[in-house]
């Protein structure tokens, strides 16, 4: 198998799953708190490369559970080349259960339904997209290229078509300044788009990023844990959601103290928890967010 630089795949659905890397990198590469693929130029691999990777692959596994599209977002790929290679794998592939992928909110908006229900026939069951905010003034400052209106259109072109959408929120990405927006804009679209699964990470800035010289230099000001508390807690009070949505956050804490549940059925259980977080640890209220890390 061919893999060139550091390869993300979620977890842990994809943890069996075959890997593919059909782009190097990004095609957006913008945002300024990501530093996945920021050392990795984008490009697409011609055709004839991935059929040769699958067919190695074939030839290595005897058992391909599922597959996995790397990297970043193969859903900027036009039907016109996705196609091929999602034909490929299930022709070599029939016992793999689904090929998933990355993408992003505003290729996905781009594609019409029918493309979508396409992908679904071909295998794809989930596509995991970070939402990391619905603000639009927050999405406007870390450079997603996106609009809350066109995740909105995004999400609910997904749900048409059948395919699972898999999305996270980065809890204190409008840092002290944005934060009431941010959570009410991400409110906002959660409750339109009604996501399967949603997953609440933390603001991690990693060195070299844009963000990361905007807090040295004093532009973005980092929150404290009381904020991460509330806006978590503040989210989930504000979901109204009617379809079924599994809720994971608190994977950023030591010991892993995770909440996890699903709504709208298990809602008043996740609120608590996520409530008792500012009586739990004290220590950490008044105590600014980690840089390059975790506590
Ligand atoms: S967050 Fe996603 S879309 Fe933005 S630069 Fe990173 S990989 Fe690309």
């Amino acid at each position: 198998m061919r893999y060139e630089g550091d390869i993300y795949r979620p977890g842990p659905t994809e943890n069996n799953s075959y890997l593919l890397q059909v782009t190097l990198g990004c095609s957006h590469n913008k945002c300024t708190f990501c530093s996945f693929y920021k050392d990795k130029p984008f490009r697409v691999r011609p055709y004839e490369e991935l059929e040769e990777d699958i067919m190695m692959a074939r030839n290595y596994y005897k058992y391909v559970p599922s597959v996995f599209l790397c990297d970043g977002n193969v859903t900027c790929l036009s039907m016109d080349r996705l196609r091929p290679i999602l034909q490929k794998i299930k022709e070599v592939f029939p016992e793999s259960a689904h090929t998933n992928m990355f993408g992003r909110y505003s290729d996905v908006y781009r594609k019409t339904v029918d493309e979508l229900k396409e992908m679904k026939e071909l295998g794809v069951e989930q596509i995991v997209m970070g939402l990391e905010s619905g603000s639009d003034i927050v999405l406007s400052k870390i450079k997603k290229n996106c609009t809350a209106e066109e995740e909105i259109i995004a999400g609910q072109k997904m749900h048409e078509a059948g395919i699972e959408l898999g999305t996270g929120v980065i809890l204190g990405l409008g840092g002290v300044e944005h934060s009431e927006d941010h959570v009410k804009g991400t409110i906002r679209v959660l409750n339109e788009i009604n996501p399967p699964v949603i997953g609440f990470t933390v603001l991690n800035p990693q060195t070299g990023t844009p963000l990361y010289n905007d807090i040295q230099s004093g532009v973005f000001e980092l929150p404290t844990y009381r904020q991460i508390f509330w806006e978590e807690a503040e989210i989930l009070k504000g979901l109204q959601l009617k379809r079924p949505t599994n809720i994971l956050t608190g994977v950023f804490l030591p010991n892993n103290d995770v909440i996890s549940g699903t709504f709208p059925d298990e809602k008043e259980r996740l609120v608590k928890l996520s409530e008792s977080r500012m009586k739990k640890y004290p220590q950490w209220l008044d105590k600014k967010l980690i840089m390059n890390g975790h506590l």
